[in-house]
């Protein structure tokens, strides 16, 4: 089966309305420990089972502890969108794949 070809049009629709429905793995919270990325670890709820960390749940607000319905991590540009943590973005948008703009 061909891959159909996608194109980015950097609408900012996949970063948008989905907090409280991602996760980050327990390779990203240790990646960002490693570089010492506490502002994003903030706006990450950590869970924990029997002492381990299993993963953390994406988005929350880091004054206040709300859920955030949109990343906090996405940036505005006119009418484009962009991730301002792209180097080390959790891998669920690593993995996010497309399908407003697939071309036909
Ligand atoms: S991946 Fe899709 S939804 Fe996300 S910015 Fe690009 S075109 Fe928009
Ligand atoms: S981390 Fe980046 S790619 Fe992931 S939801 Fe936020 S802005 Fe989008």
């Amino acid at each position: 089966m061909a891959i159909r070809e996608f194109e980015c049009k950097q609408c900012g629709k996949c970063c948008m309305g989905y907090g409280g429905m991602l996760t980050a793995t327990h390779d990203d919270v240790k990646r960002w420990r490693e570089e010492r990325r506490t502002d994003i670890i903030k706006t990450a709820k950590m869970m924990w089972k029997n002492g381990n960390l299993t993963h953390a749940e994406l988005w929350f607000d880091p004054e206040t502890g709300k859920e955030l319905f949109n990343c906090p991590w996405l940036r505005r540009d006119r009418d484009k969108a962009s991730c301002s943590i792209w180097d080390t973005r959790p891998q669920v948008c690593r993995h996010y794949f497309c399908r407003k703009h697939v071309k036909k």
